[in-house]
């Protein structure tokens, strides 16, 4: 397992926390005097000072969220902003934040409990990693500021590391662009209580407040497009404030990976899609990094070190599913022949691209050799498969956004899964706000090439609208693209149940985004049998 104690940046940051408690007192008691200073220090359970006086407003506007379970453990994540769309509206100093994990959700059995600070360096974000745990279990967590508590979060804790796991289901989700619907299909996952939900990016988009010139948007971002901390701190927070989008993370851990709207379109690398001087965009792409750890349930060691921010990482579950998580944006080279859709790119099949970036793929690719799971995961942004659009598109016909701007990338993923005979690949990814399911082909020019493994796309949760009439042509996409077995152009998510024997992918999907409360229903169910590479329709 990566990432854990041992990890440099984690000790770091533990040492730092040692020291800013012992000053943390010093400074409250001068900043707000005795009576700030003790609400703010009250021990748990005790009804400290009206916390009012410190927070104004109740601190948890954010809700609470837990992520990327171990067998022993898992992070959870809160973050105080009584004023939130006015860059939280926090004292400048570290708050002392109580948290609790229990075995119920009503808290008579705590089974651990302890205090975290909330610093303003973080947007006085909270990130506890718990452990001691016991694994594959069922927990309820809070947090407490002041005389305040938070809401309560279900989580669950990763199977033992040599467990047989009979069942384990999880939802993929992405896209959820706030104006351009209600976040109904996250409400859903919420409904579903799953082990785990993946997402696949796309969290927030840094778009302006659209200002009602678009008739299909339902609801407005607060402010212009984004490009500092606390703007991206601002728009983290309008989107978390979203009832359905809190019920989510209230329901179970995420898993999250970033697309590029977390920071700008289409960016790849340290080029954004405008040409702005890349130690220009690096700025922008580090306030963007950083509000993304602050607003996730991520461990102290994806921490950013200015634009720099490791998400890739690897979760186990079990002998059921090894999940690599990877990031198909921070170290991408630029998009071949300037980006958007062509037919014929000789510059999407050069050499020296990449998607990954070499330490990355690197790391990818020695790990597909370490077979344990039944299930091998890949869980990233954009379709490895090919797309090919010549239905809707003919003078376009392949997309250089996703990996068909990356052939060889493509090529060596695709070559190591067959050297590595890697168990069940299963790709996640999301990004074009249509649900596929494909076979991955070893050759897409021969039907008759080997399947190497099977990828499913979730469509968006409100991103592209209600799509009624824009999405006519997708059945004759389909016929052109005989790997795709199934789409389907509504909004909604995946979700998924993994045995020993099979994996089970239900296309969820919602009639519109435009009105709220929309019944979920299935677009359809793939199905992949361990040891028969290939998805079946249902
Ligand atoms: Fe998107
Ligand atoms: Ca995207």
């Amino acid at each position: 397992m990566s990432n854990r104690c041992d990890d440099p940046s984690r000790l770091r940051l533990r040492t730092f926390d040692r020291a800013v408690e012992r000053l943390s007192r010093r400074d409250l008691l001068r900043l707000f005097g005795q009576a700030g200073a003790a609400a703010l220090l009250a021990p748990l359970g005790v009804r400290g000072l009206s916390a009012q006086a410190l927070f104004g407003d109740y601190p948890f506007t954010l809700g609470v969220a837990s992520g990327d379970p171990l067998p022993d453990g898992v992070v959870l994540w809160t973050r105080l902003a009584p004023k939130p769309l006015e860059g939280g509206g926090m004292p400048m100093a570290n708050v002392e934040v109580g948290w609790e994990v229990a075995e119920d959700r009503t808290f008579r059995t705590i089974v651990q409990q302890g205090v975290a600070l909330a610093r303003p360096e973080l947007g006085h974000s909270v990130h506890v990693e718990v452990s001691a745990l016991r694994p594959g279990r069922e927990y309820f967590y809070r947090f407490h500021a002041g005389s305040e508590a938070s809401q309560v979060g279900r989580t669950k804790t990763a199977p033992a590391a040599d467990a047989v796991v009979d069942t384990l289901r999880f939802a993929v989700c992405g896209c959820s662009h706030y104006e351009m619907g209600y976040f109904t299909a996250l409400g859903h996952i919420a409904n579903e209580a799953v082990d785990f939900v993946f997402h696949t990016g796309d969290y927030i988009y840094e778009s302006r407040d659209d200002g009602g010139r678009d008739p299909n948007r339902v609801r407005r971002h607060h402010g212009s497009e984004i490009y500092n901390l606390v703007d991206y701190r601002n728009r983290y927070a309008q989107y978390k404030m979203d009832r359905d989008l809190m019920a989510a993370h209230h329901s179970a851990p995420f898993i999250v990976s970033w697309d590029d709207h977390e920071v700008d379109n289409n960016y790849a690398g340290d080029h954004d899609e405008h040409g702005t001087p890349a130690e220009v965009f690096m700025l922008r792409r580090a306030a963007a990094y950083q509000a993304y750890y602050e607003s996730m349930p991520l461990r102290a060691a994806t921490l950013p070190s200015g634009p720099h921010m490791r998400l890739y990482r690897k979760l186990s579950f079990g002998r059921l599913i090894d999940l690599s998580v990877l990031d198909t944006r921070q170290w991408r080279t630029d998009q071949a022949c300037g980006d958007g859709s062509h037919s014929a790119c000789a510059e999407a099949d050069d050499q020296a691209r990449t998607i990954l970036g070499v330490e990355q793929e690197q790391w990818l690719l020695d790990g597909l050799a370490q077979k344990r799971a039944t299930w091998t995961v890949l869980g990233q942004q954009v379709p490895t498969y090919v797309r090919d659009m010549k239905a809707v598109a003919a003078d376009a016909r392949y997309s250089m956004d996703k990996w068909d701007g990356y052939a060889v990338s493509r090529r060596r993923l695709y070559s190591r899964l067959q050297e590595a005979k890697t168990p069940n690949p299963i790709v996640l990814s999301g990004d074009v706000h249509l649900h596929f399911g494909a076979d991955l082909k070893a050759d897409y020019r021969d039907v008759r090439s080997a399947t190497v493994g099977v990828e499913l796309t979730n469509t968006s949760i409100t991103s592209n609208g209600d799509g009624t009439s824009v999405q006519e042509g997708w059945d004759r996409i389909q016929s052109d693209n005989p790997h795709i077995k199934m789409h389907s152009a509504k909004r909604g998510y995946i979700s998924c149940t993994a045995t020993p024997k099979a994996m089970r992918a239900d296309f969820k999907i919602v009639e519109r985004v435009s009105t709220a409360a929309e019944p979920s229903k299935s677009a359809g169910v793939l199905v992949v049998e361990a040891g028969h590479p290939g998805a079946h329709v249902a």
